[in-house]
């Protein structure tokens, strides 16, 4: 660790995102959850529910922090576990506490949420306290059950489209930050993709497992299933043209290869720029990081002794999230960056490429050619004529 003390003259664009764990367990007990079933227990000895202490001093922070760099806006993500276990009283709360102690920032909420609680009163509550929901969904239910249930064993996934539809069918719609899908390459990639268009799901991200060399995904053979997913669901989305939902991932590349820096976490987006509080005040690099078994990073520093620029410092995250070698010289980096920090851990150190390298390597380069050959022939024409 590194014991770096306040930056004083930053370097790079100040944090302006907090992930907030206001409830630690969840009512699901999804098979690959990261949080409970993929090797880590440090769930087990933090607080069922964050306290009124964890979020003044949060809030405390966040306001310091804001006049410090001149930010009049802030984004806190309410995460769990499940959030909307708090219950709607004690969500209204926390709303509220977080918007009085923040005042006068402009604080935007968002929330990640598995859809099982959503009903209309959630509904008119998270439209009143503008609260955009993002929920997660891994895709039709014969497939994803099978992963994605109850404590009892009973599958979650038509439950969370019935109460899906209370959210998206709101006049103030607070449903408008997406749907996460993890990946399951047993679903053809084409296939998922019409299952969201059936939905109505305009807006979604694609996953791939968490996982790495260390802690490979569960059923894991290899990479070659996810390749052909992912380049299945591509082509199927590109041809799908203006009536295609979002794909955040496969937006992120596109950008990325006409030269934006892409801000996504799973494709080497800077870690930096945010950060997560635990219920018991533990600040952490991300959550995800939990399937790294052996990384030292786990509830070292807290918002009683790190303000918010000191975190990158104190967990030495530009050193963890520097990608190796390899990818510096890899011909897809500009879009790939290296992939998400997760799945770069072999045991002792992120200083490798992804575990799903040859996925983000393939689905790179199809994307590049896929944007090459949508340009004007004029275009290709003239670059010949150039040469
Ligand atoms: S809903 Fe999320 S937090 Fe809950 S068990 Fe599933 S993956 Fe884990
Ligand atoms: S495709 Fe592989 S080698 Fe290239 S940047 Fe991505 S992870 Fe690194």
């Amino acid at each position: 660790m590194n014991s770096t003390s306040f930056r004083a003259v930053p370097d790079r664009a100040p944090l302006r995102w907090i992930i907030l764990k206001i409830h630690q367990r969840c009512n699901l007990n999804c098979s690959y959850c990261y949080v409970y079933n993929r090797g880590d227990d440090s769930w087990k000895s933090r607080p069922k529910q964050m306290g009124n202490d964890v979020i003044d001093q949060v809030c405390k922070l966040i306001v310091e922090h804001c006049a410090r760099y001149t930010i009049d806006e802030f984004v806190i993500e309410l995460h769990g576990g499940e959030p909307m276990l708090v219950g709607k009283t004690r969500f209204v709360e926390i709303i509220n506490r977080i918007r009085t102690a923040c005042a006068p920032l402009s604080i935007k909420f968002l929330m990640q949420t598995n859809g099982t609680l959503l009903d209309q009163e959630w509904s008119d509550i998270l439209a009143e306290h503008a609260v955009a929901v993002g929920i997660s969904v891994d895709g039709p239910a014969e497939f994803a059950d099978q992963k994605r249930f109850y404590h009892n064993g009973k599958g979650s996934t038509n439950d969370v489209l019935r109460r899906l539809s209370s959210v998206k069918s709101h006049p103030d719609r607070p449903f408008t930050h997406g749907c996460l899908a993890v990946i399951d390459p047993t679903i053809p990639g084409a296939d998922m993709i019409d299952w969201l268009v059936e939905n109505d799901i305009m807006f979604a991200d694609l996953l791939l497992p968490l996982g790495n060399r260390a802690n490979p995904p569960d059923g894991w053979t290899g990479p070659e299933p996810y390749t052909k997913y992912m380049l299945d669901a591509f082509e199927r989305w590109w041809a799908l043209d203006g009536d295609a939902p979002h794909i955040r991932f496969f937006e992120m590349m596109i950008r990325a290869h006409l030269g934006y820096k892409p801000e996504l976490d799973a494709l080497g987006g800077d870690l930096g720029a945010l950060c997560v509080v635990e219920t018991n005040g533990a600040i952490g690099i991300s959550d995800v990081i939990s399937v790294c078994g052996g990384y030292s990073g786990t509830d070292l520093i807290t918002i009683w002794d790190t303000s918010l620029d000191q975190h990158v410092d104190k967990l030495d995250v530009d050193l963890v999230q520097a990608p190796c070698a390899a990818c510096k010289s890899c011909p897809e980096f500009t879009a790939c960056n290296g992939g998400y920090l997760p799945h770069r851990w072999d045991g002792t150190g992120f200083d490798n490429t992804s575990l799903y390298c040859e996925t983000l390597s393939a689905l790179s380069a199809r994307i590049r050619e896929a944007i090459t050959s949508s340009l004007p022939a004029s275009m290709i024409k003239t670059k010949e004529v150039a040469a």
